[in-house]
């Protein structure tokens, strides 16, 4: 009986299931493999399958742990107890199960486990909704500033809880959309464009405009497309509206102290994802929440405001008090107040020593002060003293005082207020000293009223810039000159009436000086009012302030066509008496040839014809010179180009010079045996004309040394005498029209045109000139020509940022020493400065650096051109560059000394500039700085 009682009888599954069906927990069963092999109706109406879709099929593609392989943790223990599992019900839904497990095994040893499924997903819901708000609360308590918050909980809702979340504010006419957030950007850009154009109604009944009317949250569970299409007739709109995917909403209203303050709406657009009651009661509670933080963040932040604004009344009140301070102690500012009723003026010790009156505590009659005042603006003062008393207003005025036999200016104000006893008017105020102000006013009046007057008076048109050069003024001749208004004038601007020809070099010029800051000079055609040009010559000199700045510009514009057509008359009479003396200077000479071949060279009068000769060859030659220059300036000098051998016509001038000359002997080193491409006779010319200079300027030498020879591509000539020499402040002149060395005029006979014909050649053919020269010692004049007709520079190899090599400088910034190695080689002219500087400023620019060495002790020659553009283009940029030390190592060339000091002394700047003519002393002063 015992055993029988004990035994248990075998587990029959049939009759265990069939207890099971109608039972209202879910209720499963899976074999040894993790297949499902029962459920009762309860479990399949939680899950949502049909049997024929759950038997059969693994326990795992519903059920899932986060403990791990569901099935392994069921089978594995005897019994489960309480598991959490997440359930996959049909339509993607998903549910929060607990499960308890039982094992059976039946007669035929077959063992199944049993699930029971009790569902918990409201419980989990209500706990995460729980979280979330918790969370909130908990971010909006901490916020500092309720944006910030609102931004996180953005990120705690979205996605989570809905895919859609916003926040809308009531303003004073609207809303204003405070949060609007999405997982995905793009999604939030086009939802702020909709939002944009479709704006919440707030005399709608529906959506958001419903909830803020009514004050009751709108929700709707579950959407449908009919409904959509229901709501909204346009069919633009619907479409947008279709992007969202709607499925389910609850807009809720955000009550602050039973004040709506606006509305949150939370979207779902996960298919089956819908919204139920408790979600509704969470979305109320939070918004609730957020409305009450709104509402503290905004006292917070008035009160902040407020905070801040009577800091800043402090501080300025502080700092009144101590300019009142200050004021009263500098003696030109005083205090006083008129006692209405009394009749008694009161004033301070300031008052009394600037007014030169006794001060006294006790007040004095008004009358005392009034009769300093100097009559003319007494009676002024009067009125408006007597106005702001009987209106009880502000009284303000300027007037004259002779104190110790100064005449002194005062400012005095004053406001009127009633004294609290006996509705008494008090006048107060303070009068301050502004004698020196009125006498810069005045002196700033006088000499506006002077430059007025010599603007109106004199002949010259005038204009005044600004400091970005542009004209604000044009004095009264320009009506005349123009036949227009000053204002049309104004209105077409100045460019309106230069000639075309000359107004792109002249802008051009312009803007160079505008950037530069520095005075203008420039000559161009104006057209009158008859439509005549006329020459101008225009000056203008900058004004600049304390720090250097430029101010203004003040020009001046003088006509000088008379004197320019004058010129041209004189170069036209030059060109014309040089051809008409020259033709019957050519048969003199003819018939002297004759007749010098007639007369033997022992008769006595030979020495006389053969001085005559030596004159008329100088004739010609001063002929010649004065034709070379009017060809010159009218631009019509003819070159006949053709090749010839440079060291053959470099004979043939020595020779013909030679010839005339008893006293030198031109000693020829000439290695130049090239052929050269160029106008031989002209080129010849300046060989003889440099060697006829060398020999007039050294009377008492008995020697010129002429040297010819190819480096890089070039024909280098040098010739050497050992005369007078030449100051080096004359040498940049020397190339100039008419020009003479002062001291020189008087004892040597000449024009001053031979070396200005001869830089023309050169430069014609694109060569370069410099000379040596020693006071004393002689000189040395130098000329190049490039061989294929222009000097080649080439950039050999760079990398763009730290050197850059070519033939004719290398340039390369040393990390260590963090300054720019710059090293020239050879000839230079002013293209090459230029290409070389400019490679020098982009590699200071990228390397940011500071220093430069620029060795120049391997230049050979340099274009005298080079020196204006590097000191007023050049030095200004590499100064912004941020260029503060440049050390200049001399080239052993004068000439080329010459240019550096001229750049350097122009345009200092902030740059510090020193000369060296060693390598290493330049580098050690680089080094200390
Ligand atoms: P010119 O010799 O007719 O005066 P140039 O144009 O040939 O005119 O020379 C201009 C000036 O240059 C000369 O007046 C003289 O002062 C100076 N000059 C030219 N060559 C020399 C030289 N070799 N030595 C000294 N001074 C010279």
């Amino acid at each position: 009986m015992l055993d029988q009682k004990n035994k248990r009888p075998p587990f029959d599954h049939t009759a265990y299931r069939d207890f099971l069906d109608d039972g209202v927990i879910g209720a499963a069963a899976i074999d040894d493999k993790g297949i499902i092999v029962y459920a009762n109706q309860a479990e399949l109406q939680l899950t949502g399958y049909s049997s024929e879709e759950y038997i059969g099929k693994p326990l795992s593609a519903f059920y899932s742990s986060e403990k791990g392989n569901i099935i392994k943790l069921l089978q594995e223990q005897q019994e489960t107890n309480n598991l959490e599992v997440c359930v996959i019900c049909k339509n993607n839904i998903d549910r929060w199960a607990i499960l308890t497990t039982r094992h059976f095994t039946d007669a035929d040893n077959l063992t199944c486990t049993y699930i029971f499924n009790r569902d918990v997903t409201q419980y989990k819901k209500n706990e995460d909704l729980l979280w979330y708000l918790n969370t909130a609360v908990e971010e909006l308590a901490q916020a500092r500033d309720t944006h910030t918050a609102l931004q996180k909980i953005s990120k705690l809702i979205v996605p989570k809880f809905a895919n859609w979340f916003t926040i809308d504010v009531l303003n004073n006419n609207g809303t204003d959309l405070l949060i609007l957030a999405h997982e995905d950007p793009e999604a939030v850009n086009w939802a702020h464009s909709y939002r944009k154009n479709n704006p919440i109604d707030l005399n709608s009944d529906r959506g958001a405009g419903g909830v803020i009317k009514t004050g009751k949250p709108s929700f709707v569970p579950v959407i449908t497309d009919e409904m959509i299409k229901s709501a909204i007739s346009d069919p633009e709109k619907l479409k947008e509206i279709e992007k969202i995917g709607l499925q389910s909403v609850i807009t809720v209203p955000m009550f602050s102290k039973n004040v709506i303050k606006g509305v949150i709406t939370f979207i779902s657009s996960i298919p089956g994802k819908y919204y139920d009651e408790t979600d509704l009661r969470f979305a109320q509670n939070l918004a609730n929440h957020i409305a009450l933080a709104l509402d503290n963040a905004r006292l917070n932040e008035a009160a902040i405001a407020e905070i801040q604004n009577r800091r800043q009344i402090e501080e300025t009140l502080k700092l009144t008090q101590a300019q009142l301070r200050s004021a009263l102690s500098s003696g030109l500012v005083g205090t006083w107040t008129l006692d209405t009723q009394k009749n008694t003026l009161y004033f301070d010790e300031s008052i009394s020593k600037m007014f030169g009156v006794p001060y006294s505590p006790e007040g004095c009659d008004p009358v005392l002060l009034r009769q300093l005042v100097n009559v003319d603006d007494m009676n002024v003062a009067d009125r408006l003293r007597n106005k702001a008393i009987a209106e009880q207003g502000v009284y303000e005025t300027e007037y004259r005082i002779t104190v110790n036999g100064i005449n002194k200016w005062f400012f005095v104000r004053g406001k009127t207020e009633l004294s609290n006893q006996n509705n008494e008017k008090l006048l107060t105020g303070v009068v301050v000293d502004i004698t020196d102000r009125k006498r810069a006013e005045e002196a700033l009046k006088q000499s506006e009223d002077v430059f007025k007057l010599i603007a109106e008076t004199i002949p010259q048109k005038l204009f005044v810039t600004d400091k970005t050069g542009q004209i604000n003024y044009y004095n009264p001749q320009w009506e005349e000159f123009t036949g227009y208004s000053i204002d049309k004038i104004k209105e077409l601007t100045l460019t309106h009436f230069i000639h075309p020809d000359d107004l792109q070099n002249n802008l051009e010029a312009w803007f160079a000086v505008v950037e530069n800051g520095d005075d203008f000079q420039y000559e161009h055609r104006l057209r009158q009012k008859d439509g005549e040009y006329r020459w101008h010559l225009t000056r203008a000199l900058s004004l600049k302030d304390d720090q250097g700045r430029v101010v203004k510009w003040i020009g001046s514009i003088t006509d000088i066509h008379d004197q320019k057509l004058k010129e041209q008359k004189k170069d036209e009479f030059i060109s014309i008496a040089s051809h008409e003396l020259r033709t019957p200077l050519t048969t003199v000479k003819a018939f002297f040839q004759l007749a010098k071949k007639l007369i033997d060279t022992t008769d006595r009068s030979f020495i006389f014809i053969d001085k005559a000769g030596k004159q008329l060859d100088r004739l010609e030659k001063l002929i010649a010179d004065l034709l070379d220059v009017s060809k010159i300036n009218a631009g019509k000098m003819v070159y006949n180009t053709e090749a010839f051998n440079f060291d053959e016509a470099l004979a043939e001038a020595v020779e013909s010079v030679q010839h005339i000359t008893d006293d030198h002997r031109i000693i020829v080193h000439a290695n130049a045996n090239v052929s050269f491409k160029g106008d031989k006779l002209r080129v010849e010319q300046v060989i003889n004309n440099f060697l006829t200079n060398a020999i007039k300027y050294s009377p008492d030498a008995d020697q010129i040394i002429i040297r010819s020879f190819v480096q890089e591509n070039n024909i280098i000539v040098s010739v050497q005498d050992f005369g007078i020499g030449i100051a080096g402040e004359n040498l940049n002149d020397l190339f100039e029209r008419f020009y003479r060395v002062d001291n020189t005029a008087m004892r040597f006979q000449g024009l001053g045109l031979g070396l200005f014909i001869a830089a023309e050649i050169i430069k014609r053919h694109n060569g370069s000139f410099w000379i040596e020269s020693k006071p004393g010692e002689g000189s040395t004049f130098y000329f190049l020509l490039p061989i294929n007709g222009k000097q080649d520079f080439l950039d050999i190899d760079t990398d763009n940022k730290t050197y850059y090599k070519g033939n004719f400088v290398s340039i390369s910034y040393n990390k260590h020493t963090k300054w720019l190695d710059v090293d020239w080689k050879g000839y230079q002219n002013l293209e090459s400065v230029k290409k070389g500087c400019l490679i020098m400023l982009d590699l200071l620019r990228k390397n940011q650096c500071k220093k430069v060495l620029n060795d120049n002790t391997h230049v050979l020659g340099n274009w005298s051109e080079a020196v204006d553009w590097g000191s007023s283009v050049w030095f200004p940029e590499m100064e912004k560059a941020g260029l503060e030390y440049f050390a200049w190592v001399y080239s052993p060339s004068t000439f080329s000394r010459m240019a550096a000091e001229k750049s350097v002394d122009i345009n200092m700047g902030k740059i510090t500039a020193q000369f060296f003519v060693d390598t290493k002393e330049a580098a050690v002063w680089l080094k200390n700085k």
